[in-house]
């Protein structure tokens, strides 16, 4: 099933035509729970991994033994899908946090975790440099990298066409910091849709006449940020909401203005985005059908991948929001 976002509720450039400078175009990723393969494009599932190639591990000194079992997150997620009977609630019950993984010292490389896999062929604006067709994301579930303390994010890029034979058995670590960092198996649904840049970096002209647009008075009414901006949800490129610092320069260190290539989002709407709800999602907007992926970062926050344009090679950024 395709994925469809409604037309906006108002058209925002009819209205201030000065707006039509500050739009853009990403790519909802409408991730849904589904059985990928390593030949689709997904979130959580399998990757398309050369087996010749080891698995990807992280080596940043940090503590890795306790935290969630993984084989417990998985377990208590298919049972609370269904009805659980009284013997399974006792069952998940008995999963704790705890030290599950005493063996490992906070150097010994752990597997990383598979977060997303894009083929270009499936997702509009996905441009990869050189020949590469696909773009896998990965990552150390623990928080405990950089400067923010984070997951540990990963990017590959690679031609699909080398990949002759996939790696069978994908590692996985035994422990995971948060269970919200293990992402529950979903197909996508690519969107190209239109967006506009974040309200605080439109110019002040422009500011002004949306303050006299809106409608404060009315929570119902149509808001520039929530209904006409930037849509909720994962996303390929397009542009960066900034609700919880505001607007930052994303610098890389060769000086060049870094993009945004992927926004991990906690939900795929709530009650301030639900002009976003496809269409085909409106019978369920009020279920847990906007937490497909079962990711959470930061408080119910979006975790936004940049990417210097200039070379690839340059370390990537991620942003917490
Ligand atoms: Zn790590
Ligand atoms: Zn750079």
């Amino acid at each position: 099933m395709t994925r469809t976002t409604s037309e906006r509720p108002v058209d925002i450039e009819a209205a201030i035509p000065e707006l039509s400078a500050y739009r853009g175009a990403g790519t909802r990723l409408h991730p849904r729970p589904g059985a990928p393969g390593p030949e689709h494009s997904s979130v959580g599932g399998p990757l398309l991994w050369p087996a010749g190639e080891p698995w990807p591990q992280c080596t940043v000194p940090h503590k890795r033994r306790f935290g969630e079992r993984l084989s417990e997150v998985r377990t208590a997620r298919r049972v609370l899908a269904g009805e659980p009977t009284e013997e399974e609630y006792e069952l998940l019950r008995s999963f704790k946090r705890g030290r599950h993984a005493p063996w490992l010292t906070d150097t010994d490389p752990i597997p990383l975790l598979p977060v997303a896999q894009l083929y270009t062929r499936d997702v509009p604006g996905l441009n990869l440099p050189g020949d590469a067709d696909l773009l896998q994301v990965l990552w150390c579930p623990f928080n405990a990298h950089g400067e923010e303390r984070n997951v540990g994010v990963h990017l590959f890029r690679r031609r699909s066409s080398d990949v002759t034979e996939v790696l069978a058995e994908q590692p996985e670590p035994v422990v995971v910091g948060r269970a919200e960092y293990v992402p529950n198996p979903c197909v996508l649904h690519p969107e190209r849709i239109t967006e506009h840049q974040w309200g605080d970096l439109l110019s002040y002209a422009i500011r002004e006449r949306l303050d006299e647009w809106e409608d404060w008075e009315d929570e119902d009414a149509v808001s520039y940020q929530f209904d006409l901006s930037i849509p909720p949800g994962w996303k390929v490129g397009g542009f960066a909401a900034w609700p919880v610092t505001g607007p930052q320069d994303v610098v890389c260190g060769c000086g060049q203005r870094m993009e945004l290539l992927l926004t991990i989002d906690s939900r795929e709407w709530d009650r301030g985005t639900r002009s976003w709800v496809p269409v085909e999602d409106r019978d369920a907007a009020d279920t847990a059908a906007n937490t497909p992926t079962g990711v959470v970062v930061g408080r119910n926050g979006r975790l936004m991948i940049f990417v210097c344009p200039e070379d690839w090679s340059h370390p990537h950024r991620t942003v917490l929001q």
